[in-house]
Protein backbone atom coordinates (compact mmCIF):
# COMPACT_ATOMS: atom_id res chain seq x y z
CA UNK A 1 0.00 0.00 0.00
CA UNK A 2 0.82 3.86 -0.27
CA UNK A 3 2.76 5.35 2.29
CA UNK A 4 1.06 8.33 3.98
CA UNK A 5 2.84 11.24 5.76
CA UNK A 6 -1.33 12.02 7.28
CA UNK A 7 -3.63 8.49 8.56
CA UNK A 8 -6.82 8.99 9.44
CA UNK A 9 -8.27 5.80 11.37
CA UNK A 10 -11.57 5.78 11.94
CA UNK A 11 -14.51 2.28 12.43
CA UNK A 12 -16.32 3.47 9.13
CA UNK A 13 -14.31 4.59 5.82
CA UNK A 14 -15.69 7.81 4.43
CA UNK A 15 -17.08 5.93 1.70
CA UNK A 16 -20.26 3.82 0.25
CA UNK A 17 -20.35 1.19 -2.47
CA UNK A 18 -23.76 2.25 -5.02
CA UNK A 19 -24.22 0.28 -8.20
CA UNK A 20 -23.96 2.72 -11.21
CA UNK A 21 -27.11 3.35 -14.43
CA UNK A 22 -24.85 0.11 -15.91
CA UNK A 23 -24.92 -2.12 -13.03
CA UNK A 24 -21.91 -1.43 -11.83
CA UNK A 25 -20.77 -1.28 -8.57
CA UNK A 26 -18.79 1.63 -7.34
CA UNK A 27 -17.16 3.68 -4.22
CA UNK A 28 -18.30 7.10 -3.80
CA UNK A 29 -17.66 9.44 -0.87
CA UNK A 30 -19.90 9.02 1.87
CA UNK A 31 -21.51 12.71 3.21
CA UNK A 32 -20.23 13.76 6.52
CA UNK A 33 -18.73 17.06 8.50
CA UNK A 34 -15.89 14.75 9.37
CA UNK A 35 -14.82 13.85 5.68
CA UNK A 36 -15.39 17.07 4.22
CA UNK A 37 -13.19 18.68 7.74
CA UNK A 38 -10.42 16.55 6.47
CA UNK A 39 -10.35 16.18 2.91
CA UNK A 40 -8.58 19.30 1.90
CA UNK A 41 -5.98 18.00 4.81
CA UNK A 42 -5.96 14.32 3.18
CA UNK A 43 -5.95 15.68 -0.10
CA UNK A 44 -2.93 17.92 0.76
CA UNK A 45 -0.69 15.43 1.99
CA UNK A 46 -2.07 12.19 -0.30
CA UNK A 47 -3.22 11.08 2.70
CA UNK A 48 -4.45 7.75 3.86
CA UNK A 49 -8.04 6.93 5.73
CA UNK A 50 -8.27 3.25 7.89
CA UNK A 51 -11.65 1.72 8.30
CA UNK A 52 -14.41 -0.54 7.51
CA UNK A 53 -15.96 -0.91 4.54
CA UNK A 54 -18.97 -2.14 5.72
CA UNK A 55 -19.93 -5.67 5.07
CA UNK A 56 -18.61 -8.60 6.45
CA UNK A 57 -15.57 -11.04 5.23
CA UNK A 58 -12.63 -9.80 3.00
CA UNK A 59 -12.41 -6.34 2.75
CA UNK A 60 -11.38 -4.57 -0.64
CA UNK A 61 -7.72 -3.77 -1.75
CA UNK A 62 -7.06 -0.48 -0.77
CA UNK A 63 -7.89 1.69 -3.81
CA UNK A 64 -8.00 5.89 -4.47
CA UNK A 65 -10.96 8.00 -4.07
CA UNK A 66 -10.95 11.57 -4.92
CA UNK A 67 -7.37 12.19 -3.81
CA UNK A 68 -7.72 10.38 -0.81
CA UNK A 69 -6.41 6.61 -0.48
CA UNK A 70 -8.66 3.93 1.33
CA UNK A 71 -7.21 1.22 3.33
CA UNK A 72 -10.38 -1.24 3.92
CA UNK A 73 -9.91 -3.07 6.75
CA UNK A 74 -11.91 -6.46 7.22
CA UNK A 75 -14.46 -7.97 9.73
CA UNK A 76 -15.94 -10.78 10.39
CA UNK A 77 -19.69 -11.33 10.90
CA UNK A 78 -18.47 -12.26 14.55
CA UNK A 79 -16.19 -9.53 15.11
CA UNK A 80 -18.68 -6.96 13.92
CA UNK A 81 -21.45 -8.86 16.60
CA UNK A 82 -18.69 -8.55 19.44
CA UNK A 83 -16.27 -5.48 19.21
CA UNK A 84 -19.36 -3.07 17.34
CA UNK A 85 -22.45 -3.99 18.52
CA UNK A 86 -21.26 -5.84 22.09
CA UNK A 87 -18.22 -4.07 23.42
CA UNK A 88 -18.94 -0.06 21.01
CA UNK A 89 -22.48 -0.05 21.61
CA UNK A 90 -23.60 -2.35 24.18
CA UNK A 91 -20.86 -1.88 26.73
CA UNK A 92 -18.83 1.48 26.17
CA UNK A 93 -21.47 3.57 24.74
CA UNK A 94 -23.98 3.67 27.12
CA UNK A 95 -21.39 3.64 30.25
CA UNK A 96 -19.72 7.07 28.66
CA UNK A 97 -23.46 8.21 28.22
CA UNK A 98 -23.86 8.19 32.11
CA UNK A 99 -25.49 5.05 32.07
CA UNK A 100 -28.39 6.16 31.04
CA UNK A 101 -29.02 2.53 30.06
CA UNK A 102 -27.43 -0.04 31.81
CA UNK A 103 -23.52 -1.55 30.00
CA UNK A 104 -23.49 -5.13 29.35
CA UNK A 105 -20.23 -6.74 30.21
CA UNK A 106 -18.94 -9.77 28.56
CA UNK A 107 -15.20 -10.86 28.37
CA UNK A 108 -15.61 -12.30 24.81
CA UNK A 109 -16.77 -8.55 23.67
CA UNK A 110 -13.82 -7.45 25.08
CA UNK A 111 -11.35 -9.81 23.65
CA UNK A 112 -12.77 -9.16 20.20
CA UNK A 113 -12.55 -5.57 20.80
CA UNK A 114 -8.54 -5.82 21.55
CA UNK A 115 -8.07 -8.03 18.50
CA UNK A 116 -9.81 -5.19 15.84
CA UNK A 117 -7.98 -2.84 17.69
CA UNK A 118 -4.55 -4.37 17.10
CA UNK A 119 -5.97 -4.83 13.02
CA UNK A 120 -6.66 -1.28 13.04
CA UNK A 121 -3.11 -0.49 14.73
CA UNK A 122 -1.07 -2.30 12.56
CA UNK A 123 -3.02 -1.24 9.57
CA UNK A 124 -1.80 2.27 10.14
CA UNK A 125 1.67 0.94 10.99
CA UNK A 126 2.17 -0.24 7.74
CA UNK A 127 1.07 2.93 6.09
CA UNK A 128 2.23 5.54 8.01
CA UNK A 129 5.53 6.83 6.33
CA UNK A 130 8.47 7.99 8.84
CA UNK A 131 7.26 10.42 11.21
CA UNK A 132 3.64 11.06 10.09
CA UNK A 133 0.76 12.20 11.98
CA UNK A 134 -1.86 9.47 13.03
CA UNK A 135 -5.14 10.90 13.55
CA UNK A 136 -7.35 8.03 15.52
CA UNK A 137 -10.99 8.47 15.84
CA UNK A 138 -13.77 7.64 18.99
CA UNK A 139 -14.63 5.26 21.57
CA UNK A 140 -14.42 1.98 18.88
CA UNK A 141 -10.47 2.59 18.69
CA UNK A 142 -9.51 3.56 22.37
CA UNK A 143 -6.66 0.97 22.69
CA UNK A 144 -4.88 1.77 19.29
CA UNK A 145 -2.95 5.22 20.11
CA UNK A 146 -0.95 2.74 22.64
CA UNK A 147 -0.77 -0.37 20.42
CA UNK A 148 0.33 1.89 17.55
CA UNK A 149 2.87 3.72 20.05
CA UNK A 150 4.40 0.13 20.71
CA UNK A 151 4.66 -0.84 16.59
CA UNK A 152 5.56 2.85 15.55
CA UNK A 153 7.38 4.99 18.19
CA UNK A 154 8.28 7.81 15.84
CA UNK A 155 4.55 8.50 14.97
CA UNK A 156 3.10 12.12 15.95
CA UNK A 157 -0.68 10.11 17.39
CA UNK A 158 -3.34 12.40 17.86
CA UNK A 159 -7.25 10.74 19.45
CA UNK A 160 -10.13 12.38 19.59
CA UNK A 161 -13.54 10.99 21.52
CA UNK A 162 -16.94 12.03 19.70
CA UNK A 163 -18.76 10.80 22.13
CA UNK A 164 -18.44 11.66 26.37
CA UNK A 165 -15.98 10.61 28.62
CA UNK A 166 -17.51 9.76 31.58
CA UNK A 167 -17.06 10.93 35.06
CA UNK A 168 -14.36 8.39 37.05
CA UNK A 169 -17.07 6.76 39.30
CA UNK A 170 -18.87 5.61 36.20
CA UNK A 171 -15.41 4.32 34.28
CA UNK A 172 -14.31 2.95 37.19
CA UNK A 173 -16.76 0.16 36.68
CA UNK A 174 -15.07 -0.87 33.39
CA UNK A 175 -13.45 -4.58 34.09
CA UNK A 176 -10.87 -3.46 31.33
CA UNK A 177 -10.79 -0.07 32.46
CA UNK A 178 -7.02 0.42 33.14
CA UNK A 179 -6.16 -1.41 29.36
CA UNK A 180 -8.35 1.06 28.25
CA UNK A 181 -6.78 4.63 29.79
CA UNK A 182 -3.30 2.96 29.15
CA UNK A 183 -4.85 2.79 25.48
CA UNK A 184 -5.64 6.44 24.90
CA UNK A 185 -2.35 7.57 26.86
CA UNK A 186 -0.37 6.25 23.72
CA UNK A 187 -1.22 9.80 22.01
CA UNK A 188 0.42 12.80 21.88
CA UNK A 189 -3.03 14.38 22.33
CA UNK A 190 -6.02 13.29 23.37
CA UNK A 191 -9.06 15.28 22.58
CA UNK A 192 -12.70 15.84 23.96
CA UNK A 193 -15.97 17.43 23.24
CA UNK A 194 -15.87 18.93 26.35
CA UNK A 195 -13.27 20.91 29.07
CA UNK A 196 -14.98 18.95 31.67
CA UNK A 197 -14.31 15.87 29.50
CA UNK A 198 -10.69 16.62 29.57
CA UNK A 199 -10.73 17.21 33.21
CA UNK A 200 -12.12 14.06 33.60
CA UNK A 201 -9.21 12.04 31.85
CA UNK A 202 -6.79 14.01 33.89
CA UNK A 203 -8.04 13.19 36.85
CA UNK A 204 -8.57 9.72 36.19
CA UNK A 205 -4.62 9.30 34.91
CA UNK A 206 -3.67 9.80 38.24
CA UNK A 207 -6.72 7.99 40.35
CA UNK A 208 -6.27 5.10 38.06
CA UNK A 209 -2.57 4.82 37.50
CA UNK A 210 -0.92 7.15 39.87
CA UNK A 211 0.28 9.89 37.07
CA UNK A 212 1.12 13.13 37.46
CA UNK A 213 -0.44 16.02 35.91
CA UNK A 214 0.05 19.45 35.59
CA UNK A 215 -2.74 21.75 33.76
CA UNK A 216 -4.32 19.53 30.94
CA UNK A 217 -0.40 17.88 30.63
CA UNK A 218 -0.15 14.41 32.05
CA UNK A 219 3.58 12.26 32.51
CA UNK A 220 3.82 9.01 30.91
CA UNK A 221 6.52 6.70 30.89
CA UNK A 222 8.59 9.82 30.40
CA UNK A 223 6.80 11.50 27.76
CA UNK A 224 4.02 13.96 28.17
CA UNK A 225 0.25 13.31 27.03
CA UNK A 226 -1.72 16.30 26.59
CA UNK A 227 -5.68 16.86 26.79
CA UNK A 228 -7.99 19.17 25.82
CA UNK A 229 -11.03 20.24 24.67
CA UNK A 230 -12.31 20.50 20.75
CA UNK A 231 -15.89 20.78 19.91
CA UNK A 232 -16.33 19.84 16.83
CA UNK A 233 -18.63 21.86 14.49
CA UNK A 234 -20.51 21.75 10.91
CA UNK A 235 -19.65 22.74 7.18
CA UNK A 236 -21.22 25.58 8.53
CA UNK A 237 -21.41 27.58 4.85
CA UNK A 238 -22.12 24.29 3.47
CA UNK A 239 -25.19 24.03 5.40
CA UNK A 240 -26.44 27.92 5.10
CA UNK A 241 -25.97 27.60 0.68
CA UNK A 242 -27.97 23.85 1.22
CA UNK A 243 -30.67 25.72 2.53
CA UNK A 244 -30.93 28.69 0.85
CA UNK A 245 -31.47 26.58 -2.49
CA UNK A 246 -34.52 27.31 -4.56
CA UNK A 247 -35.11 23.09 -4.47
CA UNK A 248 -34.77 23.22 -0.66
CA UNK A 249 -36.55 26.30 -0.15
CA UNK A 250 -39.72 24.83 -2.18
CA UNK A 251 -39.59 22.04 -0.58
CA UNK A 252 -39.89 23.55 2.79
CA UNK A 253 -42.87 24.76 1.78
CA UNK A 254 -44.60 21.94 0.16
CA UNK A 255 -43.88 20.14 3.68
CA UNK A 256 -45.67 22.79 5.58
CA UNK A 257 -48.02 22.13 2.76
CA UNK A 258 -48.38 18.64 3.24
CA UNK A 259 -48.90 19.02 7.08
CA UNK A 260 -51.69 21.17 6.69
CA UNK A 261 -50.18 24.70 6.93
CA UNK A 262 -50.58 24.59 11.07
CA UNK A 263 -49.01 27.56 12.74
CA UNK A 264 -46.38 25.95 14.58
CA UNK A 265 -44.07 22.63 13.36
CA UNK A 266 -42.36 21.27 15.95
CA UNK A 267 -39.32 19.14 14.54
CA UNK A 268 -36.79 16.00 16.41
CA UNK A 269 -34.22 14.84 14.18
CA UNK A 270 -32.17 11.70 15.77
CA UNK A 271 -30.91 8.17 15.67
CA UNK A 272 -32.95 5.96 17.32
CA UNK A 273 -30.80 6.09 20.24
CA UNK A 274 -31.96 5.88 24.33
CA UNK A 275 -29.82 9.00 24.96
CA UNK A 276 -31.53 11.09 22.47
CA UNK A 277 -34.25 11.72 24.84
CA UNK A 278 -37.06 11.50 22.33
CA UNK A 279 -39.32 9.82 24.71
CA UNK A 280 -39.53 12.54 26.99
CA UNK A 281 -39.93 14.69 24.35
CA UNK A 282 -43.18 13.32 22.71
CA UNK A 283 -44.08 12.99 26.65
CA UNK A 284 -44.21 16.97 27.35
CA UNK A 285 -45.84 17.19 23.63
CA UNK A 286 -48.88 15.34 24.97
CA UNK A 287 -49.27 16.47 28.13
CA UNK A 288 -49.21 20.38 26.52
CA UNK A 289 -51.90 19.10 24.47
CA UNK A 290 -53.60 17.68 27.64
CA UNK A 291 -53.16 20.56 29.27
CA UNK A 292 -54.50 22.57 26.54
CA UNK A 293 -51.38 24.84 26.32
CA UNK A 294 -51.12 23.24 22.67
CA UNK A 295 -53.84 22.31 20.32
CA UNK A 296 -53.66 19.77 17.55
CA UNK A 297 -53.65 21.31 14.03
CA UNK A 298 -52.17 24.17 15.35
CA UNK A 299 -49.26 22.59 16.60
CA UNK A 300 -48.12 19.51 14.87
CA UNK A 301 -44.95 17.29 15.88
CA UNK A 302 -42.58 15.95 13.35
CA UNK A 303 -40.05 13.11 14.63
CA UNK A 304 -37.70 11.61 12.35
CA UNK A 305 -35.86 8.61 14.39
CA UNK A 306 -33.64 7.03 11.76
CA UNK A 307 -33.30 3.39 12.38
CA UNK A 308 -29.77 2.47 14.11
CA UNK A 309 -27.97 -0.38 15.75
CA UNK A 310 -31.03 -2.20 15.62
CA UNK A 311 -29.61 -5.66 16.71
CA UNK A 312 -28.53 -4.46 19.99
CA UNK A 313 -31.23 -5.34 22.32
CA UNK A 314 -31.38 -1.62 24.01
CA UNK A 315 -32.29 -0.26 20.70
CA UNK A 316 -35.02 -2.75 20.37
CA UNK A 317 -36.89 -2.08 23.67
CA UNK A 318 -36.02 1.98 23.17
CA UNK A 319 -38.24 1.59 19.48
CA UNK A 320 -41.04 -0.49 21.40
CA UNK A 321 -41.15 2.16 23.69
CA UNK A 322 -41.19 5.31 21.30
CA UNK A 323 -43.78 3.59 19.12
CA UNK A 324 -45.87 3.12 21.91
CA UNK A 325 -46.27 6.40 23.17
CA UNK A 326 -46.69 7.74 19.81
CA UNK A 327 -50.16 5.79 19.24
CA UNK A 328 -50.55 6.91 22.15
CA UNK A 329 -50.92 10.58 21.36
CA UNK A 330 -52.18 9.83 17.54
CA UNK A 331 -54.83 7.53 19.38
CA UNK A 332 -56.07 10.47 21.91
CA UNK A 333 -55.33 13.35 20.46
CA UNK A 334 -55.27 12.79 16.40
CA UNK A 335 -58.62 13.61 13.76
CA UNK A 336 -59.36 12.04 11.15
CA UNK A 337 -56.41 13.43 8.33
CA UNK A 338 -55.33 15.31 11.44
CA UNK A 339 -52.33 13.28 13.39
CA UNK A 340 -50.30 14.93 16.39
CA UNK A 341 -47.55 13.50 15.92
CA UNK A 342 -45.44 12.02 12.49
CA UNK A 343 -43.27 9.66 13.28
CA UNK A 344 -40.83 9.07 10.62
CA UNK A 345 -38.74 5.72 11.02
CA UNK A 346 -36.62 5.95 8.03
CA UNK A 347 -32.96 7.85 6.93
CA UNK A 348 -33.41 11.08 5.08
CA UNK A 349 -30.83 12.73 2.51
CA UNK A 350 -29.13 16.13 3.49
CA UNK A 351 -30.97 18.26 1.18
CA UNK A 352 -34.15 16.34 2.65
CA UNK A 353 -33.30 17.35 6.28
CA UNK A 354 -32.41 20.83 5.13
CA UNK A 355 -35.97 21.13 3.92
CA UNK A 356 -37.36 20.03 6.85
CA UNK A 357 -35.00 22.74 9.50
CA UNK A 358 -36.07 25.44 7.08
CA UNK A 359 -40.00 24.26 7.52
CA UNK A 360 -39.71 23.63 11.32
CA UNK A 361 -40.67 26.60 13.75
CA UNK A 362 -39.38 24.63 16.62
CA UNK A 363 -36.69 22.27 16.71
CA UNK A 364 -36.62 19.71 20.09
CA UNK A 365 -32.86 18.70 21.02
CA UNK A 366 -33.39 16.98 24.12
CA UNK A 367 -30.80 14.49 24.95
CA UNK A 368 -30.11 12.85 28.28
CA UNK A 369 -26.25 13.33 27.36
CA UNK A 370 -24.88 13.67 23.85
CA UNK A 371 -21.26 14.28 22.99
CA UNK A 372 -21.85 17.34 20.74
CA UNK A 373 -25.33 17.27 18.69
CA UNK A 374 -24.96 18.05 15.06
CA UNK A 375 -28.48 18.39 14.54
CA UNK A 376 -29.03 21.53 16.88
CA UNK A 377 -26.04 23.41 15.07
CA UNK A 378 -27.39 22.46 11.54
CA UNK A 379 -30.74 23.63 12.42
CA UNK A 380 -29.39 27.06 13.37
CA UNK A 381 -27.62 27.36 10.17
CA UNK A 382 -30.60 26.72 8.15
CA UNK A 383 -32.52 29.50 9.33
CA UNK A 384 -31.07 32.06 7.34
CA UNK A 385 -32.66 35.33 8.86
CA UNK A 386 -36.25 33.70 9.59
CA UNK A 387 -35.95 32.93 13.23
CA UNK A 388 -37.02 29.69 14.68
CA UNK A 389 -36.35 28.29 18.19
CA UNK A 390 -34.16 25.78 18.80
CA UNK A 391 -35.22 24.27 22.52
CA UNK A 392 -31.57 22.23 23.56
CA UNK A 393 -31.06 20.21 26.50
CA UNK A 394 -28.63 21.50 28.61
CA UNK A 395 -26.66 17.67 28.19
CA UNK A 396 -25.85 18.10 24.68
CA UNK A 397 -22.37 19.37 24.15
CA UNK A 398 -23.74 21.69 21.83
CA UNK A 399 -25.75 23.71 24.78
CA UNK A 400 -21.80 24.85 25.70
CA UNK A 401 -21.75 26.83 22.69
CA UNK A 402 -25.59 27.67 21.52
CA UNK A 403 -26.23 29.69 24.43
CA UNK A 404 -29.18 31.39 22.98
CA UNK A 405 -31.30 28.39 22.42
CA UNK A 406 -34.00 27.82 24.92
CA UNK A 407 -32.25 25.30 27.64
CA UNK A 408 -33.79 22.82 29.24
CA UNK A 409 -33.16 19.90 32.07
CA UNK A 410 -34.10 16.96 29.82
CA UNK A 411 -34.45 14.99 33.77
CA UNK A 412 -37.59 17.18 34.23
CA UNK A 413 -40.63 17.16 32.48
CA UNK A 414 -41.91 20.35 33.67
CA UNK A 415 -39.13 22.01 32.30
CA UNK A 416 -39.04 20.56 29.20
CA UNK A 417 -42.67 21.69 28.54
CA UNK A 418 -41.73 24.98 29.94
CA UNK A 419 -39.04 25.53 27.38
CA UNK A 420 -41.26 24.02 24.91
CA UNK A 421 -44.35 26.78 25.47
CA UNK A 422 -41.49 29.59 25.52
CA UNK A 423 -40.37 28.50 22.31
CA UNK A 424 -43.75 28.69 20.53
CA UNK A 425 -44.69 31.67 22.59
CA UNK A 426 -41.68 33.78 21.61
CA UNK A 427 -41.72 37.15 19.25
CA UNK A 428 -40.20 37.09 16.11
CA UNK A 429 -38.00 39.54 16.63
CA UNK A 430 -36.55 37.72 19.96
CA UNK A 431 -36.07 34.65 17.66
CA UNK A 432 -34.41 36.35 15.30
CA UNK A 433 -31.99 37.81 17.15
CA UNK A 434 -31.08 34.80 19.34
CA UNK A 435 -30.22 32.70 15.89
CA UNK A 436 -28.36 35.82 14.33
CA UNK A 437 -25.68 35.18 17.38
CA UNK A 438 -25.78 31.44 16.98
CA UNK A 439 -25.12 31.69 13.26
CA UNK A 440 -22.06 33.94 14.12
CA UNK A 441 -20.41 31.38 16.27
CA UNK A 442 -20.75 28.51 14.21
CA UNK A 443 -19.96 30.76 11.18
CA UNK A 444 -16.26 30.87 13.00
CA UNK A 445 -16.26 27.58 14.90
CA UNK A 446 -16.83 25.18 11.67
CA UNK A 447 -15.63 22.06 10.80
CA UNK A 448 -12.74 23.07 9.20
CA UNK A 449 -11.33 25.28 12.34
CA UNK A 450 -12.33 22.78 14.60
CA UNK A 451 -9.67 19.62 12.37
CA UNK A 452 -7.40 22.44 11.52
CA UNK A 453 -7.14 23.57 15.58
CA UNK A 454 -6.82 20.04 16.83
CA UNK A 455 -3.80 19.00 14.17
CA UNK A 456 -1.84 22.36 15.29
CA UNK A 457 -2.20 21.68 19.16
CA UNK A 458 -0.79 17.61 17.81
CA UNK A 459 1.72 19.11 16.44
CA UNK A 460 2.68 21.29 19.15
CA UNK A 461 2.40 18.66 21.75
CA UNK A 462 4.32 15.91 20.23
CA UNK A 463 7.06 18.55 19.55
CA UNK A 464 7.16 19.59 22.84
CA UNK A 465 7.90 15.79 23.69
CA UNK A 466 11.06 15.49 21.15
CA UNK A 467 12.16 17.94 22.88
CA UNK A 468 11.17 16.57 26.28
CA UNK A 469 13.17 13.28 25.19
N1 LIG B 1 -28.66 12.59 9.64
C1 LIG B 1 -28.90 12.25 8.32
N2 LIG B 1 -30.06 11.60 7.97
C2 LIG B 1 -31.02 11.28 8.89
C3 LIG B 1 -30.78 11.63 10.25
C4 LIG B 1 -29.60 12.28 10.59
O1 LIG B 1 -28.07 12.55 7.46
O2 LIG B 1 -32.03 10.70 8.51
C5 LIG B 1 -27.41 13.29 10.02
C6 LIG B 1 -27.65 14.65 10.63
O3 LIG B 1 -27.81 15.62 9.62
C7 LIG B 1 -26.39 14.85 11.47
C8 LIG B 1 -26.01 13.43 11.86
O4 LIG B 1 -26.76 12.56 11.03
O5 LIG B 1 -25.35 15.41 10.70
C9 LIG B 1 -26.30 13.14 13.33
O6 LIG B 1 -25.31 13.72 14.14
P1 LIG B 1 -25.56 14.06 15.67
O7 LIG B 1 -24.30 14.63 16.21
O8 LIG B 1 -26.76 14.94 15.81
O9 LIG B 1 -25.93 12.68 16.38
P2 LIG B 1 -25.26 11.21 16.31
O10 LIG B 1 -26.16 10.43 15.40
O11 LIG B 1 -23.87 11.37 15.78
O12 LIG B 1 -25.33 10.69 17.72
Amino acid sequence: AERSSFVVVANRLPVDEVTGPDGEKQWRTSPGGLVTALHPVLTEHGGTWIGWAGGNGEAPEPFELEGINIHPVPLSAEELERYYEGQSNATIWPLYHDAVETPVYKRRWREAYRLVNQRFAEAAAEVAEDGATVWVQDYQLQLVPAMLRELRPDLKIGFFLHIPFPPIELFMQMPFRAEVLRGLLGADLVGFQQRLAAQNFVRLARHLLGLRYEGQSIQVDGRKVKAGAFPISIDTRDMERMAADPAVQARAKQIRAELGDPETVILGVDRLDYTKGIELRLKAFRELLADGKLKVGDAVMVQVATPSRERVEHYQTLRVKVEREVGRINGEFARVGVPAVHYLHQSYSRQELAAMYVAADVMMVTPLRDGMNLVAKEYVACRGDTGGALVLSEFAGAATELRQAFLCNPHDPDGVKDALLRAVAAEPAELKRRIRVMQRHLRQHDVAEWARTFLNELAAAADLDVQAA
